[in-house]
């Protein structure tokens, strides 16, 4: 049977690590059918948007995308394509699983955790106002009637919008997939002694939707301490359900668990559609060098294989990277660094790809 999926190369080491995924599909004997198309800075010119139309209408007609990563311009410019696509599509859940491999160069070899991040509100909503802004001055006198505090001059502002919709979703999400996926314990991340609204009412909801739950242990941490116990013990957790900000830093920490940024997979999730892409993002520093570690897209396209029902293919792809990786002869860079505390002896982008496809040759599962 013949797939139809999106892909979007993205830009920075995107095209060299989705064409390793691609490259590797195919060798697992997997036929997709892709439907390419461009988003970010580069399109701006031709499209005068980075996120063209036809790029929502191809996701919208196939319901399943790849995706590399895309560039955001910092502290100015156009807002994250990456964020859109997700508001776009209802992807509320992203899905980060993070387990060591043999090989993998970390400091730790017991890790097997996956991050739930909400990924509709919080202060990912877009919602800010400039110093000075007409919006700012208007929300610093509601501020001031409200509550009496003053926010002084040259204040800019984000709103950090936490619902009890959203958050009642990304939990039930959470517990959902332990269920299905044979998990013992949900861990909801907060920081609800501060920000007693809005973190406060993500717990309490948390704890109602765990009651439903009596099958799947269920805690509480503060983000904080979540992130020490994470780096101490991270064999103490299993899934964590975060809000959208906590659940971005937290998945690059518990990426630097596992090997790094190049090894951590992840999916965008929604009702009808979902888009699978690594955590990491578009590593300028290491474009178009062959270096980058194609592993993390690679276990994205796994993720988006078992979705497609793709399930053996699935796992002999992952047996393949497992046995590349645990050879230790054939890494990169960022592997190789982690292992040795040099890139000396390391291989480039394509033929890492080619050693996982020659290893997947000899796969059955
Ligand atoms: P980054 O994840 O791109 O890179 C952080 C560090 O990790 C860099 O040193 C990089 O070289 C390394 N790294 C990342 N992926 C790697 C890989 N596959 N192999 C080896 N090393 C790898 O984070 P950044 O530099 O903060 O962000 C760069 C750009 O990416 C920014 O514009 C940011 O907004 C964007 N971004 C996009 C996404 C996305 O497309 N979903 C996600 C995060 C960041």
């Amino acid at each position: 049977m013949t797939h139809e999926v999106v892909l979007i190369p993205g830009d920075g080491i995107g095209p060299e690590i989705t064409r390793a995924a691609q490259r590797v599909i195919a060798a697992a004997g997997v036929d997709i059918s892709w439907h390419e198309v461009q988003a970010g800075a580069g399109v701006i010119e031709q499209y005068g948007t980075p996120l063209p139309d036809h790029v929502i209408d191809a996701i919208r007609t196939y319901g399943v995308a790849l995706k590399g990563p895309i560039t955001t311009p910092v502290g100015s410019g156009f807002r994250s394509v990456n964020v859109a696509l997700r508001h776009a599509f209802n992807l509320y859940a992203c899905v980060r699983p993070c387990a060591s491999m043999p090989g993998d160069g970390s400091r730790y070899d017991n890790v097997d955790l996956v991050i739930i991040r909400e990924n509709s509100e919080d202060l990912y909503a877009g919602i800010e106002f400039d110093a000075d802004s007409v919006g700012a001055s208007a929300i610093a006198d509601t501020v001031k009637k409200q509550t009496g505090k003053e926010l002084g001059p040259q204040t800019a502002i984000s709103i950090k919008p936490i619902s009890r919709a959203a958050s009642e979703r990304i939990v039930r999400y959470a517990f959902e997939y332990a269920r299905v996926n044979g998990r013992k314990k949900v861990t909801a991340v907060h920081k609800a002694n501060i920000m007693k609204c809005t973190d406060g009412l993500y717990l309490h909801v948390a704890r109602d939707v765990a009651a439903e739950y009596p099958d799947i242990a269920f805690e509480d941490k503060i983000v904080d301490a979540a992130c020490m116990g994470l780096v101490m013990h991270p064999e103490d957790f299993d899934v964590l359900v975060l809000p959208n900000l906590y659940g971005d830093i937290v998945s690059d920490l518990s990426a630097g668990l596992i090997g790094g940024l190049g090894m951590a997979p992840g999916a965008n999730i929604g009702d009808g559609c979902a888009i699978f892409e690594a955590t990491h993002g578009s590593a300028p520093d290491i474009a178009g060098q062959d270096v980058a570690n194609p592993t993390a897209e690679i276990l994205s396209a796994c993720m988006l294989l078992d979705h497609l029902g793709e399930t053996t293919a699935a796992a002999r792809i992952r047996a393949a990277v497992r046995v590349t990786l645990s050879s230790g002869a054939s890494v990169t860079q960022d592997v190789r660094r982690a292992l040795t505390g040099s890139y000396d002896g390391a291989v480039g982008t394509v033929q890492f790809t080619d050693e996982v496809i020659d290893a997947l040759s000899r796969m059955v599962v």
